[in-house]
């Protein structure tokens, strides 16, 4: 476990190695100790595409017109959770653009309800807010707060969200820790300007927070975005910082990323070996969830809830892990 001191060189030599075998070995033995072959699976419920945001790598930033937008009532969402609940999900994933017509009253509302009604974990992931409402949310029942901080190099950041500052996101996932949510940050892999150094800070900025979970993938270019033209981010680089992170920190969450499976199903799968420990699983309901477009996917066909869930639980099955 020494390993965990890790320093900054030596997580580059890592990244950079072409033959990660020893890596992903070395991160599996490490998930094995510390979470068994036990996979944590969520359900996400994507409850509004309408974001004020710019981000540019994303195809529900407010410049996108292309996109219908819609918003989930707050009924909707209850429902949808608690359906998600009754499937055998033990987290609920609630996440959505940064949409202003979600006050901290109605996140509170939400929360509550649900709570009330279910013994379920409330992961919330709706972006940056000022420290009073991430307290107020966190006061109404909520466990858990997902806000990848996307990149900590301050030029690619700015680039990529005109007007917005690397460190006032990275600041929310220190008030978020404060407030006891357990958080969870992460970072895109390929993004335009990024080097192995750029990726070796964000994961000793995973580490100094601690963030609880680390959501690691690869960038997705999406046709209604400026960053059209960019590559897509290497699917191999982004199982070696996810097998880096699980060294770093042995407890941490690890989900295996949707934009890794969107790529790859067979990479997404292999990353349960490398360090994951985490899947999340869309149980939008079916109307909305061809409109939360972060980056493009084929959504296949879509079936219940509880049909999707016992899909999951096969995979799962099927690469020697138990799920919960
Ligand atoms: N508004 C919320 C949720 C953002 S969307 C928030 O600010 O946290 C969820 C995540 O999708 C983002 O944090 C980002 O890491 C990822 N994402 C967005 N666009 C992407 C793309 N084109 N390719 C890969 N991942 C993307």
């Amino acid at each position: 476990m020494k390993t965990q001191n890790l320093q900054f060189d030596d997580i580059c030599r890592l990244l950079e190695d072409d033959s990660a075998e020893e890596l992903y070995a070395l991160a599996d033995g490490i998930t094995r100790e510390t979470k068994g072959d036990m996979v944590n699976v969520r359900a996400i419920i994507e409850f509004s595409n309408y974001c004020n945001r710019n981000c540019s790598y994303c195809g529900l930033n407010c410049h996108n017109t292309t996109l219908g937008r819609y918003r989930m009532t707050p009924e909707e969402i209850i429902a949808t959770a608690i359906e998600a609940s009754d499937a055998g999900y033990k987290t609920v994933v609630i996440q959505g653009g940064e949409d202003p017509w979600f006050t901290t009253d109605i996140y509170c509302h939400i929360i509550k309800e649900i709570k009330s009604k279910r013994d379920i974990a409330i992961t919330l992931s709706a972006g940056e807010m000022r420290e009073e409402d991430y307290s107020a949310i966190r006061k109404a029942g909520c466990d858990r707060y997902l806000l990848k901080h996307e990149t900590t190099d301050e030029n690619i950041y700015k680039k990529l969200h005109p007007g917005y500052n690397v460190e006032d996101r990275l600041n929310c996932l220190r008030v978020l820790k404060r407030l006891g949510f357990e958080t969870g940050g992460g970072f895109m892999i390929g993004l335009p300007e990024q080097t192995i150094e750029t990726i070796a800070n964000d994961l000793l900025f995973i580490q100094s927070v601690p963030c609880d979970m680390a959501g690691i993938g690869p960038f997705i270019p999406h046709p209604e975005t400026p960053l059209k033209e960019a590559g897509q981010g290497s699917t191999e680089l982004t199982r070696r910082a996810v097998a880096i992170a699980r060294i770093l920190l042995p407890n941490i969450n690890l989900p295996a990323t949707t934009s890794l499976g969107v790529i790859d199903k067979d990479e997404r799968n292999k990353v349960f070996s490398g360090g994951a420990n985490v899947i999340m699983k869309k149980v939008t309901p079916e109307k909305y969830r061809e409109l939360y477009e972060i980056y493009p996917v084929n959504h296949g066909k879509i079936k219940s809830i509880a049909e999707e869930r016992a899909e999951i639980n096969e995979l799962l099955a099927s690469i020697g892990k138990e799920w919960d």
